[in-house]
């Protein structure tokens, strides 16, 4: 879709939204069924855009992205007349008799900006969300993951209503002249840079925005005495680094915190499972995605470029600018100041730091803006307790890692600097709508207390 019939195309969306055939059950459960009759005929396909994109191997993009993806639809389907269901809620006395209930409506037009780094995820897994509420919508997919983005413009106007749902492909000039329409909602995935611009659009016109961003995300390892346990934990520890996209994900472990005395044994397991993740040669390995592109590649590699954070590296560092590939790198306290301590990874570089004792990484969490996502390995009732009770971040997960996203019950989201507002399952329907409150009185009682004139006695009875 081109720039040049943005009017046009937004006045067919909003005339579509008018219409109200986006309200009906039907409509939404065949624009469901088309997504995934796109998942069905076309994931060869999908599995060579991610390939070609990031060199996502086809059981990691089935994993972290048409599985996923079938799996919201199938929730989505599966629940969509509950969802839609209008909840009764409790009336207080004061109206009686009276009922009320919680009617859920769809917003109208809404915006969906989407990253790069699960292409398909970021894009379809709102989109379920918007078009399960009723919605009319425009995706704009990244422009950094280009293959991913043509395929969704070329097949969603196929599978789907395209008077309804319409792709927009390109980077931040297609996205500022779509951020200048008036949108009923605007759903953004991306850095917290952008987060701002979109805010400060949305405002112009008091469109509600949820913002998922990033962060440091940290992880804790306190001590797992039991052998058993401490394997599984640095084999969830190395899956929650390197594993999604190699490290560029938004959820992936960005640093972790061990006690000085561990951390030498620590890094020797992490050293371990690398190896039986990605062999003696991950250059080598059909097991790891690439980085994104020579200016994200370029990013990484200033990271470590300091010759006093490049002295804490323990392990790995080898890089390839032509095959955009990193080692799996560990470093052992870079400093605190230093740009990785300070900005969002988003690569495969694994920071620890080491305190005294476990507890006091609740001081050093603290000290750092709030996370998206927060992982803590330990079996100490009493430290879980202590982590959730003093600690803020959009989630935390306890004795692993990444494994709260594929979880629909929980909402997904960030607190702060790591974004608001919040999607997955019934949580993505929420999003994008707008639950109307609905109250029916009845005329059978009309009592005098609630209205002029007024008497101490009317005082005394609403008191
Ligand atoms: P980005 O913020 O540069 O881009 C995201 C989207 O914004 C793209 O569609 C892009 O075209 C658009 N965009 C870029 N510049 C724009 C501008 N000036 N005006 C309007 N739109 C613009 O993304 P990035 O920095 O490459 O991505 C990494 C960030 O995204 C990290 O911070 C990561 O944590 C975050 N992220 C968050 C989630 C999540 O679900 N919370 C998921 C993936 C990535």
């Amino acid at each position: 879709m081109d720039l040049v019939h943005l009017e046009d195309n937004m006045e067919e969306l909003r005339e579509c939204f008018r219409s109200r055939k986006t309200k009906s059950a039907a409509w939404r459960r065949d624009q469901l069924e088309g997504l995934m009759r796109l998942l069905k005929e076309k994931e060869s396909e999908i599995f060579k855009a991610l390939k070609e994109d990031l060199g996502k191997p086809p059981a990691e993009a089935y994993r972290d992205e048409v599985g996923v993806v079938r799996k919201s639809l199938n929730l989505a389907l599966s629940c969509l007349d509950d969802w839609m269901a209008p909840k009764k809620v409790h009336v207080p006395r004061i109206g009686f008799p009276t009922t009320g209930e919680l009617v859920p409506e769809p917003l109208g037009v809404v915006l969906i900006l989407a990253c790069w780094n699960f292409p398909f995820t970021l894009a379809l897994d709102p989109l379920i969300g918007a078009i399960a509420a009723g919605n009319a919508a425009v995706l704009k997919p990244s422009e950094l993951a280009p293959v991913t983005s043509s395929l969704l413009a070329e097949y969603i106007p196929t599978y789907l209503d395209n008077k309804a749902v319409k792709v927009f492909q390109g980077g931040s000039p297609v996205a500022e002249r779509l951020l200048e329409m008036k949108w009923d909602k605007i759903f953004f995935t991306g850095s917290p840079r952008v987060g701002r611009i979109i805010m400060s659009a949305a405002a112009k016109h008091l469109t509600p925005v949820t913002l998922e961003l990033g962060g440091k995300c940290p992880a804790v390892l306190d001590h797992l005495p039991n052998h058993r346990d401490g394997e599984v934990a640095i084999r969830r520890l190395v899956n929650g680094k390197w594993g999604p996209c190699y490290g560029q994900a938004c959820v992936a472990i960005d640093y972790l915190l061990v006690e000085e005395k561990h951390a030498s044994a620590t890094i020797n397991h992490l050293k371990d499972w690398i190896t039986k993740f990605y062999g003696d040669r991950p250059l080598e390995t059909n097991s790891i995605s690439r980085i994104v592109n020579k200016s994200h590649f370029k990013r990484l590699r200033n990271l470590v470029q300091d010759p006093t954070v490049a002295a804490s590296i323990v392990h790995g560092g080898h890089m390839d600018e032509d095959n955009l590939f990193i080692e799996p790198t560990i470093l052992l306290n870079p400093p605190s100041e230093s740009e990785i301590m300070t900005e969002e990874i988003f690569g495969p570089f694994l920071p620890i730091i080491t305190l005294k004792k476990i507890e006091d990484s609740i001081e050093f969490v603290n000290s750092k803006p709030r996370a998206l996502a927060m992982y803590v390995f330990t079996k100490n009732e009493n430290f879980q307790k202590r982590v959730i009770a003093e600690t803020s971040s959009g989630s935390v997960t306890f004795n692993d890692a990444i494994i709260q996203f594929l979880c629909d019950t929980l909402p997904f989201g960030g607190i702060g600097e790591s974004g608001f507002g919040r999607y997955h399952g019934k949580f993505s329907f929420d999003t994008f709508s707008h639950e109307k409150a609905v109250l029916r009185r009845s005329f059978l009682i009309e009592l005098s207390f609630g209205s002029p004139p007024w008497s101490d006695y009317k005082l005394q009875f609403l008191r």
